[in-house]
Formats: structure tokens, C-alpha cells, sequence
């Protein structure tokens, strides 16, 4: 067996631990004599599995008592709806703010439920930096504030939490949670698709303040109401249950590494490394504000783009596959995810030296 490693922006590499725990528990889970997949989600098996993930998360990013999690299908784009359909609260305008691809398809998804309020927007610097927040228009009337902590495409992250007084604040976390920690109390409602940083895809992961649950706009389809899934424990329908599960080994994993401390001093050492080599070479470059940049997805272009084909080709030979950047911007980009061994970036660097002395 050759497990490469695999830099794609999701879904993206899992801990090799997690998938070997995962096929030992495969045909026979714990002596039930099946596999999670065949459990039905209402067995005692099952909700065990769903609770003890829960815990874990909770236990990871220290989740305040009064926010529900939920572990729910349509990844994080069908979470672009359901925000303005559960957080408008007879409101009529929430503030977006603009850092990339991802807001942007967040804001056109919210226009179609509301006035949507630009707060601010990256596209002076053609999204390659994040205007400060004294420069932003917040309405103090909006019903929510929503950003994108990291946009995975661009590879910008905000490496602060913006304040929005009694605002409750959204964070779009599908490409940065679980990178660190963090203090959900600064957050009215956090959702994150799975499958970079929590497991495969299929899940979504929300976190919700209690006291913005149960005012949905009657025409919220119910499958979206946080309300109704958190009564329900996140089976109003049937969940993805095998992503739950997979997500339950990863949070146990993670715990074993030391928590999200251990992960974030991994996670920006990993990069800094990456963005250190980047920037001392005159063959390759990245284009971000360095203040900030992404830890999670790190993209660079070669000096010269007749060379990518051959760069790609040349990185899958020696095991380092899907570096190619998104098909919107071309050039590389390396998503180094908790999951990437920092082996993986070395043998990266490694390779992109290599690669620079005989085409530099
Ligand atoms: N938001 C961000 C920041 C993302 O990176 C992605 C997926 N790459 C999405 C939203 C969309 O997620 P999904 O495909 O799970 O709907």
C-alpha cells in the first residue's frame, strides 16, 4: 500500500489512524455484529456514536452550555440558506462582509432572502488582504454579521474575531475549524462543511446560540430548522450517519494530538514554513497580505505558468497529489489541513527546491 500525500482543499486527507480504526470497526462495530453504515440512526448503537462525537467537539473547542451542536446534510452551502431563513428574525437586512469566492456566494444566496449590507469588502486589494475593521459599515440594525474566516480559494484568513457588539456574529469555519481554538462565545452561530477538517463529506456541522433558535421564517424548510433539528437532536431525517461516525474518530484523534492548542502551534508552524520558502525564492510567490495569510490553504504560483503541467506531474511521481489551485485562479495551492503530517509539507518543500534548481 502507497498512501500519498494528498493536498486538496476537500474533501482532503484524513488522519491515517482514523481510517485504519475505521476499517478494523468496519464489517463489525464494537460486537454489534454490523457496520455504522447499516445501523439505524435511532439504535441504541447509533446514538451512543452520536453523542460521544458531540462530547468530544464540545470537550475540543470548550462549547458553551448554552449553544446547540447539530450534525446535519447539504454541506456549507445549503448553510448559506439557512442562515437568512433562522437568523433574519422579522429582521429585514443582515451585514455580509466580502474576503472572496465563498462570501460572495454566501451574500448572493442571502439576497434572495434579504437586503444584504456589504460591510466591507476586500476587492480593493482584489481580495488579497481583509480591509480592517475601523474602515467596516456595520448597521447596527443588521440581524446578523456574516464572514468567512477563511476563504479556501484565496487563501486569506482572518487571524482576529470581529466585534459586533450585540450583532450576533456568523462565521462561515468550513476550511478553519478545528485549526485552533477559539471562543465560541464570541459567536451567535458557527457552521462548517466536514469534509476538510472534521471528516468526509456529507456532514455539516452547526453550532448555535440558544436564544436565536425558534424564530425561522415560516417558509424555512424544516429539514433547515435549527429549532426543529436541535429538537430532535439532529434527526428530524436521517443524518449522515457514517460521517458522524468518521467526524467522532477524528475529534478523539485530534484530543490524543494535545486539543486544538497542540493542532494551532502544528498548524502555523507547518505554514510559516511553507510561506518562509515561498517568499525567499524569486520562483515561486504568493500574492496575500502576509498579515493574513491562510495556515490551512496555501497557494503559490511558479515563475513561469508554461512549468505548472510539469510541476504537478512531477510532485505526483514522488506521492504529493492535487496541488493544482482552484480552476477560478490557477497556480498551486497547498491545503495543509490538521490531517497533513508536517512530514508531507517538508517533503514538499523538498521538492519544490528540488524542482526550482533545475527550472529556476
Ligand atoms: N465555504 C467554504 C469556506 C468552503 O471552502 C466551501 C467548500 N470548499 C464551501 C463553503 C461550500 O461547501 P460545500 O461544498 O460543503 O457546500
Amino acid at each position: 500500500m502507497t498512501r500519498v500525500y494528498n493536498f486538496s482543499a476537500g474533501p482532503a486527507i484524513l488522519p491515517e489512524a482514523v481510517l485504519q480504526q475505521a476499517r478494523e470497526e468496519m464489517l463489525d462495530w464494537r460486537g454489534s455484529g454490523m457496520s455504522v453504515m447499516e445501523m439505524s440512526h435511532r439504535g441504541k448503537e447509533f446514538v451512543s456514536i452520536a453523542a460521544e462525537a458531540e462530547a468530544d467537539l464540545r470537550d475540543l473547542l470548550a462549547i458553551p452550555e448554552n449553544y446547540k451542536v447539530l450534525f446535519l446534510q447539504g454541506g456549507a452551502s445549503a448553510q448559506f440558506a439557512a442562515v437568512p431563513f433562522n437568523l433574519l428574525r422579522g429582521k429585514t437586512s443582515a451585514d455580509y462582509v466580502n474576503t472572496g469566492s465563498w462570501s460572495k456566494k454566501a451574500i448572493s444566496e442571502a439576497k434572495k432572502h434579504a437586503g444584504v449590507n456589504v460591510a466591507a469588502s476586500g476587492e480593493a486589494s482584489n481580495f488579497m488582504s481583509i480591509p480592517a475593521q475601523s474602515e467596516w459599515q456595520l448597521d447596527p440594525n443588521a440581524a446578523y454579521l456574516h464572514y468567512t474566516p477563511n476563504e479556501t480559494i484565496s487563501g486569506v484568513e482572518f487571524h482576529w474575531v470581529p466585534e459586533t457588539g450585540d450583532v450576533p456574529l456568523v462565521a462561515d469555519m468550513s476550511s478553519t475549524i478545528l485549526s485552533r481554538p477559539i471562543d465560541v462565545s464570541r459567536f451567535g452561530m458557527i457552521y462548517a462543511g466536514a469534509q476538510k477538517n472534521i471528516g468526509p463529506a456529507g456532514l455539516t456541522i452547526v453550532i448555535v446560540r440558544e436564544d436565536l433558535l425558534g424564530h425561522a421564517s415560516p417558509l424555512t424548510p424544516s429539514v433547515l430548522d435549527y429549532k426543529v433539528q436541535a429538537d430532535a437532536d439532529s434527526m428530524s431525517n436521517t443524518p449522515p450517519t457514517y460521517s458522524w461516525y468518521l467526524a467522532g474518530l477524528v475529534f478523539k484523534w485530534l484530543k490524543e494530538q494535545g486539543g486544538l492548542s497542540a493542532m494551532a502551534e502544528l498548524n502555523k508552524r507547518k505554514a510559516e514554513k511553507l510561506y518562509r520558502a515561498i517568499d525567499e525564492s524569486s520562483f515561486y510567490s504568493n500574492p496575500v497580505d502576509p498579515a493574513c495569510r491562510s495556515w490551512m490553504n496555501v497557494p503559490f504560483l511558479l515563475a513561469d505558468d508554461a512549468l505548472n503541467k510539469t510541476f504537478l506531474a512531477e510532485a505526483q511521481e514522488v506521492g504529493l497529489t492535487t496541488l493544482a489551485g482552484h480552476r477560478s485562479v490557477g497556480g498551486m495551492r497547498a491545503s495543509i489541513y490538521n490531517a497533513m503530517p508536517e512530514a508531507g509539507v517538508d517533503r514538499l518543500l523538498a521538492f519544490m527546491q528540488e524542482f526550482e534548481r533545475r527550472n529556476g
